[in-house]
Formats: structure tokens, C-alpha cells, sequence
């Protein structure tokens, strides 16, 4: 989101003050952010910059000049870091203009400059989950059609995770658009007039295309901040030099990136934002990683929004609707992370899966090791995101006494991990660098408490700088001369309440109150009055005064290159931490799946190259949990058999309402991702023939800010899949056809049916109420039908949530409404339509004249259909023959019609 520029209140440059002149340059030299002018104390803004701020923080709205046209409001620079970090999470940006000089000593106008230029993308939020990352994405898109380039690069700066990515072909923009919708950057960046551009209202669209794509356009919307840069940002000549610098590279290849121009561009292009931007401190990037969405399980951003892997499906929800949520038992933020951007990339190398799945085993077996394991964790803190703070230099003391405490604990785990056996444990504990060279460096440098601010003093440990000692010593016994003058002046005086005290404006000073004054001596020299007492000072205390504000002075600098050296020489390993951070995540993974098999007493699955997709008992992990948490239930345990080659490759599920058909899918799908992340399942057995994408068709997406009707999404959705998937796809489409005209939806659910089990192959679990689309298994030989069971009885119907072989020979949606609480009276009156229906239907059975049923059926889902319920009414439907009622039908529609 751009700020709005500032034109109608713009000021007339001559009539400024000189202060105001400097802050119209600044302004001028930063149109699209929000300019936080320091001025004493407080950042102001003004004009436009000021009515925005004001309303977006709920801040007073004052003036600055007399003629009240100068709008202004601001913040206390003590505060302001939280009112940042309103407006940046709004998606606005914001240019920090400071004083770059101390105001008592500037003889003319202070000078300020901007210093920073704060982001979504590029600031960090405090408040960012252990698990979240915050991308800075940026993007490069040339040519069109089958000669389509996409370049894409991510960064998240509060880890210094950076990777960039290339799309090609023809549907290169639109799986761009897939991309971004999946991985949620903050911001984007883009050239200003190239192929992607901001078009009406600041939406975003791809040029050269007759016409967006609606899913490509709302990723592209998803995206609140949109920086346009100058396209020379974007060329070779800049993007490409400029990246190879940064990494001080001689070619792209040693980065990976040969032959992926427009990732690499839009990677240099990246970076160069970074320094427009000043920001300070990109050590800790210091790898870029190319990667290909091919070489793992292809999750859409849909299927990702669907299955509710790693948020909830409508924002606000509760979390623990999510995958990640329930298998989120990592004891490190590093390993939550990991587990995120596993669940979003799950592997699809079947070598990979086995040596995730061998670690898992051989810890879930070992009780003790893994426990060891995961205490040993205890203690880590967030070392990544620590080390983005060492290398954006606003680490404190503190923060770097955070990363020794973290590295204390690795030479432990490396000595637990090494006793493991499998292939994947003895990798990461081969070369497991435990960093004890740092971890010593730190805590033989700083103190054991030290102050949260490097300017308190007191950081740097005894023993390290013996002129620091020394300073010390002398400030100390400079205190206690002090404290001797005060004992002294006191017995001289005969003041009691004498003190010798100090401030920041008038240095030591004593003080006596003012019914004493008459006894102070003829050598003090009166500093201020109060209301209460008077300060004096003396020769001798203004020599002590210079002694000690020296030394305090010396040893500040002292302490500050101190801390700066051991900066210095934490950043030179920034590569070595992000290495044993990267192994740390990897173990608490890996342990997490452990302690979770172990827990749950979940299931190694059988992974193969291809093959069949086969539970045996299985759970829905997310469900399960729930209903045990709430203790409300038991999860009725479920199989699947899915073919590839042999046997059934269509699953059709009917069922009433409130069955489990959706929770059968939904569940078949995040044991396949589970597994493929070499995670161990809730089931008693599994076996996988190695999916390539899973593909979801899940039900109504509502998507009305973006222009599209509800079957619009649906019906793009299933296109989507009818286009793109293989034999080894996993399609999961759940009550397809429902958006439209009973006939219509039920015509477009039996030819996608037919079309996926004749043309496409992919294992399908497909959900429905048209009880129609059963008569397939007669015509289609991999076609299985299943149906959820329910039990009636006298009160109702029980849902069994087990599923069996066959078609459901019932729907019970009206005991379903019951149910939910439908009056009474509607009721009663549906089930004497739904008797009128049926009977009319078996007639129509019994004449064998199928397309007469059509537009009978039809007149019961057109909008007059309530008449029809009203003339209904008139007559008691048990006394008719089916053949009266179909002539009862006949006659309603011929009226309709009428
Ligand atoms: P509809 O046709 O109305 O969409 P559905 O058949 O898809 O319904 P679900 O939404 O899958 O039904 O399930 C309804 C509820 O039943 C779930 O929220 C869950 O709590 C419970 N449920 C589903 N399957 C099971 C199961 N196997 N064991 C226990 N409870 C289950």
C-alpha cells in the first residue's frame, strides 16, 4: 500500500522555515513513504503524511503553524518503535529522517538525513511467530505465451533465508502467481513498466496478457505492499553484477543460478531494494538457493488453503484446525519453520522420504536418546533470527548473551545425535559444528548480567581490556571520593542533609536545602535554584566531576569497540551458524516426528516409487485430536484402496450430510503429505505409491471481493485439474457441481468422473450427493463406490462415520436439518415434498421415460418452487397414487408456466 502522495497540501517551498525546507527535501526524496521528522524528542509528521498517521494511530491531529494549515502530529522517539510496527503491519512504509547532530552543539539548522526506509518487507516485526517468516519477494517477469520467463526471489530478513526460483512456458504466470500465493510475501517488488504492472486501483496485473487470469489475479492481490521499481533495477547489466558482488561470486553458476536469468535478476534486483533502502547488515545473507518446485509434492495454493496445512481456512479461526498445529512438537523455532516449509513442500524423492523415515523409526524406538534429545534442545533459542539481529546490528548485550546460551547446549546434542544410527543421524552429526570457538569468544567478552543497552556501560567482562579496568577502577574510587566528600562536607557544614548528587544537565553537584543555606560556606559556588533547596559546586568537585565523566567517556568507547570487534567476528561466521542452525532444525524435525509416532503410536507407511495409495484403519490427525481434547468422541477409523495400475483408481463416496465424506478426503490427503515429509501416520497401516500432487476441489470458496461467483471458482478449480494432472496425481474433489442447476451440476460431475477415469488416471476420492453418479460403477471398471454409514433409530439417526463398500441409498438431509434446528412445521412439510418427489420419480422409473423427468425434477429448484410447496399444501399427499402425483406435477408446471 503506497502512501497518498502529497499534493493538495503541498507548501509553497520559499514560505518554509528552514527546518521545514529540510524536511520538504527529505519528503521529495521519498514520495511513497510515511516521513517520520525527528525533531527533539518526538517524530513528526505533516501534511497528508500527518492525516494518514493520525487516522491509522489514532493519534491527535494538531498544526504547526498559526494559519492551521500545516497538519502535524507525532510520536515520542522513545515510543515510536511500536507505532512503526502498527504501520508497517498495515503495509505502509516509512522513512526515518534523524537528527544527525547534537542539537545543543549545531550552530545553525540541526542536520538530519534519512537513515532508513522501513518496509513490510524489510523491517522486522517483533511480534513475528517462531514459525512465520516475513518474504520480501521479488519478481521478474519477460516475454509471453510459450516464451514466458518468471524469476522469482524470496528473502526473509530476519533469518537471512534468501531463494529464488524460475518458472517457464506458457503456464509460467500463472504458477508465479501459484507461488506467491503459497509462500504470502509482505511485498513485492517488481519493475515499473515491465511485464508485471500496477494497474487501476494499485491491482496488480500481468502485461500482455488479454485477459488475468482471476486465480493468478487474487495471489497477485493477496499482496498489500506492491513497490514498483525503476525497470534499470531490473536489467542485467545492474541485477546480475550487483548480485555476483554481494556473494562475491565470479559467475551465477557458483550460486546455482546458471541459466535461470530472471530468478537471478530478480535476486540482484532484490538486493539492490535492500541497500536503496539502507539497510544495513546483510551478512547473515550470505547463500542463495535456487530450487524447483518439481522436485517436491505439488501442493496449490488452493490445496495448501484447503486442507488447512499450515493456517486456517477463514482468518480468525482457531489454529488448531491446522496440520501444522498438530504436529507442531518442535522444541526450537528453528524446527517449527522447518516443519512449516515441509508441510508446504513436501519431498517427492522416494530416497529422501526413506532416510527421513529410518531416522524417525530409530527414535521412536529409542526412548531415551530421543529424550535426550529433544531436553538437550531445551535451551535453543531462535539462532537464526538472533543472528539477523547481530547482523542488523540491533542485537543488545543481551541478544548476543542469547546466542552463547544457545550455542552452550549444541556440543550436547551433536554427543546425542552421534549415538544415533541411521544413515540421516549420522549425516547431521558428521562435521556437526557445535561452534564452541563463538561460544567461548562471547562469554569470555561479555559480562554475566549485563544492561540491556550497550550505553549503560558495564557490558564488557572484567579482564578483557586492561584500560577498560582501569577507566573502571578510576571511576569507582572517583565515586567513592565522592561519597567521602559528602561525609565531609556534611561534619564541615554541620548540614545533615547534605548530599552530593548528579544529572545529565548539570553534572555532580551539592545540594542543601534552602533553611539550611545559611550555613554553606563561602567557597561554594551556587549551579541552580530550586523550589527547595539550592546546588552548589567546588573546585574540588568539578576536578572529580572531569575525572570520572572521562573515564565513563573512555570506557563507553572502549566497551562500544569491543562489541563491535565481537560483531565482527559473530558475522564472519554467520555461514557456520546457518549450517549447524539449518542441522538443529533438521534433528528437532526429525525428533518431533519421533516423539509423535512413539506418542500416538502412529505408523511408519510404506512409501514406494508408484503403486497403490492404501490405509488401513487410518485417522484424520486433526480431527482425532480434537475430539480427544474435548473429549466428545472416539475417531472411527477408516481404509482406503487407491490403484495406480490395477484396481479401483475412482472412489465415489455417498452419503448423508454430516457423514465424514469430507473428513474421509481431507484425511486421505494429509497422510499422503505426512508421509512424503517422512513423517509416521495415524493409521494401522499405509502403503503409498509416491504421489506428484495432490489436487483439491474443496468445498465453497467464496470468493465475491474478487469478482467471481462461488461455481465460477468451482468450475475453474476442476478445470484446473482436468488440465494439469498425471497417473500419479491424488485428485480430491468433494461435492462437485452443487453451485449450479441440479441437472447441470449433475451432467458436469458424471463427464469430469468419466474424463478423469478414461483420460487421466489420477487416484480419485471423489464426494457427492448426486446419488445418480453410482450408476457409473456399472459402466466404469476402476470406479468403487462407498458410503458413509448412519444408523437409524427411534430418535433419529446416528452417524456411524464408518465407511463401507456400495451406494448410499439415502441422503437424510432432511434429518439432517432437523438436526440443526429447522422449525418444526418446514420440517414436516419438506418431507411430504420429498414423498411427493419420490413417488413421482418411481412413476417416471416404472414408464421408463427418463427424459420426461428432467424438467419436472427442474421445477422443483426454480425460484417459484415455494408455489408449488403452497399448492401442495391443498392436497394430502399420502392419499395419491404415484401416478397422481406425477399428474400433479404435470399440472403444477403447465401453471408455473401459465
Ligand atoms: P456434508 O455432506 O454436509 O459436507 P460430510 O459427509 O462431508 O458432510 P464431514 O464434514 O466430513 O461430513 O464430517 C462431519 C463431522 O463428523 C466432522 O466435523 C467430524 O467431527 C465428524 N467425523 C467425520 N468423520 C469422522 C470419523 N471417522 N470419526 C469420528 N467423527 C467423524
Amino acid at each position: 500500500m503506497a502512501t497518498e502522495p502529497t499534493s493538495s497540501l503541498s507548501p509553497d517551498t520559499a514560505a518554509l522555515s528552514p527546518a521545514m525546507r529540510q524536511y520538504r527535501a527529505a519528503k521529495d526524496a521519498y514520495p511513497d513513504a510515511l516521513l517520520f521528522f525527528r525533531m527533539g524528542d518526538f517524530y513528526e509528521l505533516f501534511y497528508e503524511d500527518a492525516i494518514t498517521a493520525s487516522r491509522e494511530l489514532q493519534l491527535t491531529l494538531t498544526a504547526r503553524d498559526k494559519a492551521k494549515s500545516v497538519p502535524m502530529c507525532g510520536v515520542p522517539y522513545h515510543a515510536a518503535e511500536g507505532y512503526l510496527q502498527r504501520l508497517l503491519r498495515k503495509g505502509y512504509r516509512v522513512a526515518i529522517c534523524e537528527q544527525m547532530e547534537d542539537p545543543r552543539l549545531a550552530k545553525t539548522v540541526v542536520r538530519r538525513e534519512v537513515t532508513r526506509v522501513l518496509t513490510p518487507g524489510t523491517a522486522i516485526d517483533p511480534s513475528l511467530g517462531a514459525e512465520q517468516s516475513n518474504y520480501l519477494a521479488s519478481v521478474h517477469v519477460v516475454g509471453s505465451g510459450s516464451a514466458s520467463a518468471c524469476g522469482l526471489a524470496l528473502l526473509d530478513l530476519s533469518t537471512g533465508e534468501f531463494r529464488a526460483t524460475e518458472f517457464t512456458g506458457s503456464t509460467a504466470k500463472a504458477q508465479l502467481a501459484d507461488e506467491l500465493g503459497r509462500m504470502r510475501p509482505v511485498e513485492l517488488l517488481f519493475a515499473s513498466t515491465g511485464s508485471l504492472l500496477a494497474g487501476d486501483r494499485g491491482s496488480l496485473r500481468f502485461a500482455q496478457e488479454s485477459k488475468a487470469d482471476d486465480e493468478e489475479q487474487a495471489w497477485l492481490d493477496g499482496i498489500r505492499t506492491r513497490t514498483p521499481l525503476d525497470d534499470w533495477i531490473f536489467s542485467a547489466d545492474h541485477a546480475l553484477p550487483f548480485l555476483r558482488n554481494h556473494f562475491r561470486v565470479h559467475s551465477l553458476d557458483g550460486l546455482g543460478l546458471g541459466g535461470h536469468e530472471t530468478a537471478a535478476i530478480a535476486s540482484g534486483a532484490l538486493l539492490h531494494y535492500m541497500q536503496a533502502t539502507k539497510q544495513g547488515g546483510l551478512e547473515h545473507v550470505d547463500a542463495l538457493r535456487f530450487y524447483e518446485r518439481s522436485s517436491c509434492l505439488e501442493l496449490d495454493a488452493v490445496s495448501v488453503r484447503n486442507l488447512e496445512l499450515v493456517e486456517p481456512l477463514f482468518s480468525g479461526e482457531n489454529v488448531q484446525t491446522t496440520l501444522f498445529y498438530t504436529l507442531d512438537a518442535c522444541c526450537t523455532p528453528m524446527g517449527k519453520r522447518l516443519l512449516r516449509a515441509a508441510l508446504l513442500r513436501p519431498s517427492c524423492d522416494l530416497a529422501e522420504i526413506e532416510a527421513r523415515l529410518n531416522a524417525v523409526a530409530e527414535a521412536a524406538g529409542n526412548l531415551r536418546l530421543r529424550e535426550e534429545l529433544r531436553r538437550a534442545m531445551d535451551g535453543v533459542l531462535d539462532l537464526e533470527r538472533l543472528m539477523g539481529r547481530v547482523a542488523l546490528d540491533s542485537a543488545g548485550p543481551r541478544e548476543v548473551l542469547a546466542v552463547a546460551a544457545t550455542l552452550a547446549c549444541l556440543p550436547g546434542l551433536a554427543k546425542i545425535t552421534t549415538a544415533l544410527e541411521s544413515a540421516r543421524w549420522k549425516m547431521l552429526a558428521d562435521g556437526f559444528d557445535t561452534l564452541e570457538d563463538l561460544h567461548h569468544l562471547i562469554a569470555k567478552t561479555i559480562a554475566d548480567e549485563p544492561p540491556v543497552s550497550l550505553s549503560d556501560g558495564g557490558v564488557i567482562r572484567a579482564g578483557v581490556d586492561a584500560e577498560l579496568d582501569e577507566l573502571r577502577q578510576l571511576s569507582h574510587s572517583g565515586r567513592q571520593a565522592l561519597a567521602a566528600i559528602e561525609e565531609r562536607e556534611r561534619e564541615r557544614t554541620g548540614i545533615t542533609s547534605l548530599k552530593v548528587r548528579f544529572n545529565n544537565v548539570f553534572g555532580y553537584y551539592i545540594e542543601v536545602t534552602k533553611a539550611n543555606t545559611k550555613a554553606v560556606p563561602a567557597d561554594y559556588e551556587r549551579k541552580q535554584t530550586l523550589v527547595n533547596a539550592e546546588r552548589f559546586t567546588t573546585p574540588e568537585l568539578k576536578e572529580y566531576e572531569t575525572k570520572i565523566l572521562t573515564a565513563q567517556e573512555r570506557s563507553g568507547e572502549i566497551e562500544r569497540r569491543i562489541f563491535a570487534h565481537l560483531r565482527r567476528q559473530l558475522l564472519d561466521a554467520a555461514g557456520r551458524m546457518r549450517e549447524t542452525a539449518r542441522r538443529v532444525a533438521e534433528i528437532d524435525l526429525l525428533s518431533c516426528f519421533a516423539h509423535l509416532a512413539a506418542l500416538h503410536g502412529w505408523v511408519r507407511p510404506a512409501v514406494e516409487k508408484s503403486g497403490a495409495l492404501e490405509f488401513i484403519g487410518a485417522r484424520h490427525p486433526v480431527v482425532e485430536r480434537r475430539l480427544v481434547e474435548s473429549g466428545t468422541g472416539r475417531f472411527v477409523p477408516n481404509s482406503v484402496h487407491l490403484d495406480a495400475d490395477v484396481g479401483p483408481s475412482i472412489l465415489l463416496i455417498t452419503g448423508p450430510n454430516m457423514g465424514g465424506k469430507s473428513t474421509y478426503l481431507r484425511q486421505a490427503a494429509l497422510l499422503v503429505i505426512m508421509a512424503q515429509c517422512g513423517c509416521f501416520v495415524p493409521a494401522e497401516q499405509m502403503q503409498l505409491g509416491l504421489i506428484d500432487r495432490i489436487y483439491t476441489r474443496i468445498g465453497a470458496s467464496d470468493n465475491v471481493a474478487r469478482g467471481r461467483s462461488t461455481f465460477m471458482v468451482e468450475m475453474t478449480e476442476t478445470a484446473a485439474i482436468l488440465n494439469t494432472a498425471t497417473n500419479r496425481s491424488l485428485v480430491l474433489l468433494d461435492e462437485m457441481g452443487r453451485g449450479t442447476a441440479t441437472y447441470d451440476g449433475l451432467s458436469l460431475a458424471w463427464a469430469t468422473v468419466e474424463y478423469l477415469h478414461n483420460h487421466i488416471g489420477a487416484r480419485t476420492l471423489f464426494a457427492t450427493h448426486y446419488h445418480e453418479l453410482t450408476l457409473l460403477a456399472e459402466k466404469l471398471e476402476r470406479l468403487k463406490n462407498l458410503r458413509v454409514t448412519v444408523k437409524e433409530t427411534a430418535g433419529g439417526i446416528v452417524f456411524l462415520h464408518s465407511v463401507e463398500s456400495g451406494p448410499a441409498n439415502k441422503s437424510y438431509g432432511i434429518e439432517v436439518a432437523r438436526l440443526a434446528g429447522l422449525p418444526a412445521n418446514v420440517i414436516a412439510r419438506a418431507r411430504e415434498v420429498l414423498k411427493l418427489h419420490e413417488r413421482a420419480e418411481n412413476q417416471q422409473v416404472q414408464e421408463s421415460s427418463p427424459e420426461r423427468a428432467a424438467p419436472l425434477q427442474m421445477t422443483m429448484f426454480t425460484p417459484l418452487s415455494q408455489r408449488i410447496v403452497d399448492r401442495v399444501a391443498e392436497v394430502d399427499i399420502d392419499d395419491l397414487t404415484p401416478r397422481e402425483a406425477l399428474n400433479l406435477l404435470a399440472e403444477l408446471q403447465k401453471e408455473l408456466k401459465g
